[in-house]
């Protein structure tokens, strides 16, 4: 007695990807709602309301993306060819301070979607800011994802801490807990951009709703470095001391881990996202995928953000998992394509939390499929020999263009290569003007070093005068004993080793960029502390008074990034280097406060001593007053006026 269904998928080579990889040469899936009610030599079982016929066809579960930030499609080719701190502090973070909205979030969502839906992808893993819009387009568009919202230590285009972004994500999950497409999450962005109590508040978010836990875990090799030197411990243990595991996590990247790490992740039912193309793209490594599946942890693949991609093509990211395996561990037999295909569907969906969803064609999962046309030449001939040698022609041979329908949740979102839920021509326009105007935003920016450096964050301008003199000192012993009179006190003294970098750049009114670290020097010349800053100098000069140089308008900013991320990021024409031995004096002398420096300079090395005093004002009346002061302390602490130098003429050479 036959039983009635909703649609029949008829005349299909079906690929269930179940666990034991049962293949229908001639199969049937049966649909009921938004479920699958039964899979195989079926057809006759049922009556159904509507019957698709295959032609012949593969059909198989939808494609799993495990790892990507959809609304970056719109940062697609944006900036390419740097390194990761670069293009991420450097460009994503800055173009996404300025135009990430819910509007650009809702269009980049939508884009994404439609790219992913015709590459045959059906599922997919989010980390992105706005994730309430992320969530609705995604659903709009009939897709499944598990969308999580990013919470970092420092302001995000949608929370001015991180505070707001928790409790953003509390009523996010609360809001999308039980819908049939969308899975809530939260997503701490990453233990570099994240603080322990950032990771241990979204682990206990997560662990209080059931959802999962969506982050970037060991990426790049310097994280992992800068982890061992802050942290004590790579990044996995720091995470898991952090209690993150409470969480059911699912874990980007994971390269540069050890078999400890690996065994930790298993153990603690984490999933982890391979990304192969981005990891490549940005020179962070491959991920040991061979040894992560041996040990049995579920790994997904993913196509990351497009920024990083730059598409979310996963036939294409399929390939490079199961090629680069083998090129990296020196053994063809690595990831074969079988497995390569488990990760990009039933591997992929455990390792999100969604495995008992989706990821494979079985009774009770949901109706989460596509059609793959093998008719194309390059899928031309067919061996039926070998039953595997349909994973080896989808994944070695086919490409995303030859799937041509795609259901999810039981209703169609492509047939015959037409998008049933998106309007192509209008994303494309619509995409096209975001670009346009981001295109406008760079090149302004790009234009100034100030606006660069603004870009990257934590500038503060100082409108003061600066007044201040140098003088070559035969000796610094005349300074201490001259120090010691009775009408100068000292309020400060400091010694450290100071190394600045200067920038040059071809126009000459963008002024001058130094990098500066200072390392605080103790009685015993052990360093004690280091700090390091960026000071953009404008080119102009108020006013000289004698020798005495005025200078306005400086901007400082922290610099948490190394030289070597200013060099790439500011691309100066011309650097500098100098290396100095100084001891400071803060005094006040015939009320006012003033700065004395005895340095010795040690690249490039010169004999003898250099004197500098200096003080700030924000008064121009008051900046001549001191600029008086300063050329007879000059003279008071042994220096000759007469020998007074521009002291940057004494660094960086006349040339400048
Ligand atoms: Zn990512």
């Amino acid at each position: 007695m036959p039983t009635t269904c909703d649609l029949l998928v008829t005349n299909a080579r079906v690929l269930t990807m179940d666990e034991r990889f049962t293949i229908y040469p001639r199969g049937a899936v049966a649909i009921t709602g938004n479920t699958i009610v039964a899979v195989g030599d079926i057809e006759t079982n049922f009556i159904a309301s509507h019957t698709v016929d295959c032609k012949g066809r593969v059909v198989m579960p939808g494609l799993v993306n495990a790892h990507t930030h959809a609304p970056m499609s719109l940062l697609r080719g944006l900036a390419d060819d740097l390194r990761l701190d670069v293009w991420l502090m450097g460009y994503m973070m800055p173009v996404e301070r300025e135009f990430v909205r819910p509007e650009f979030v809702t269009l980049g969502t939508k884009l994404a979607c439609a790219e992913m839906i015709r590459s045959g992808i059906t599922c997919f893993a989010d980390m992105y800011y706005f994730e309430e819009q992320v969530a609705q387009a995604t659903a709009a568009a009939g897709m499944r994802a598990l969308c999580a919202e990013t919470v970092l230590k420092f302001p995000t285009p949608d929370a001015a801490s991180f505070e707001d972004a928790l409790a953003y994500s509390r009523a996010f999950i609360a809001r999308w807990q039980g819908h049939p497409l969308i899975v809530p999450g939260i997503a701490p962005h990453a233990p570099y951009t994240c603080t322990s109590e950032i990771f241990r508040e979204c682990a206990d978010i997560a662990a209080e709703f059931d959802v999962p836990l969506h982050t970037h875990l060991a990426e790049t090799a310097f994280e992992v470095e800068r982890s061992r030197q802050e942290r004590g411990m790579p990044v996995v243990p720091w995470a898991k001391k952090q209690r993150l595991f409470d969480a059911r996590v699912l874990a980007a990247h994971c390269v540069h881990v050890d078999e400890g790490e690996m065994r930790t992740l298993k153990d603690a039912g984490a999933g982890v996202a391979h990304n192969p193309t981005s990891n490549l793209k940005l020179g962070s490594g491959v991920a040991p995928v061979t040894k992560m599946l041996e040990l049995g942890l579920a790994v997904g693949i993913g196509t990351d953000g497009s920024a990083s991609n730059n598409d979310l093509d996963m036939f294409e990211e399929t390939r490079l998992a199961a090629v680069l395996a083998k090129g990296t561990t020196g053994d063809p037999t690595a990831v074969p394509a079988r497995s390569a295909l488990t990760m990009a569907t039933r591997l992929g969906a455990r390792a999100m939390h969604l495995g008992h969803l989706t990821g494979s064609i079985e009774a009770g999962k949901r109706a989460d499929l596509i059609v793959v046309d093998m008719d194309p030449l390059h899928n031309v001939p067919r061996f039926d020999r070998d039953p595997n040698a349909i994973y080896s022609q989808i994944v070695y041979a086919a490409k995303s263009s030859d799937v041509i329908d795609v259901m999810c949740d039981g209703k169609w979102l492509m047939r015959d290569r037409r998008l049933l839920t998106l309007d192509e021509a209008e994303l494309r326009g619509a995409a096209q003007d975001i670009a346009r105007r981001i295109d406008a935003f760079l090149i302004q920016r790009e234009q100034s070093v100030l606006q660069k450096l603004i870009a990257i964050g934590g500038v503060a301008e100082q409108e003061s005068f600066e007044i201040q003199v140098k003088a070559p000192l035969t000796s610094a012993d005349t300074v201490i004993h001259a120090l010691e009179s009775e009408d100068i006190a000292i309020i400060r003294a400091v010694h450290y080793h100071q190394y600045d970098t200067y920038f040059f750049f071809d126009d000459p009114d963008q002024g001058r960029l130094r990098y500066r670290e200072d390392e605080f020097l103790d009685e015993h010349n052990s360093v004690t502390t280091a700090r390091a800053r960026l000071t953009l100098t404008g080119p102009s000069r108020e006013a000289a008074f004698g020798s005495v140089l005025l200078f306005r308008s400086r901007f400082f900013a922290p610099a948490t990034h190394s030289p070597r991320f200013y060099r790439e990021y500011f691309k100066p024409v011309r650097e500098r280097e100098v290396e100095k031995d100084r001891r400071r004096w803060l005094i006040a002398y015939r009320g006012a406060e003033f700065y004395v420096h005895v340095d010795r300079l040690l690249k490039p090395a010169a004999d003898g001593y250099f004197l500098e005093v200096k003080s700030r004002t924000w008064s121009r009346r008051d900046a001549q007053d001191k600029a008086a002061i300063i050329a007879e302390l000059l003279q008071r602490l042994g220096a000759r006026p007469d020998e007074a130098i521009e002291s940057d003429y004494v660094e960086l050479g006349r040339d400048n």
